[in-house]
């Protein structure tokens, strides 16, 4: 989940997976969808 934190009066969107920062919450949710993405979880 995009987390948000405010910052200098304004708001920014954390991907929660690897920390990075964006100054827009779809930038952030699509980042974060394929952040998640990259790690296989092949288990069976
Ligand atoms: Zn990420």
């Amino acid at each position: 989940m995009v987390t948000t934190t405010e910052r200098d009066g304004a708001t920014w969107f954390a991907c929660e997976v690897c920390g990075m920062l964006f100054d827009d919450r779809e930038d952030a949710t699509q980042h974060e969808r394929s952040c998640e993405g990259e790690e296989p979880t092949y288990l069976q």
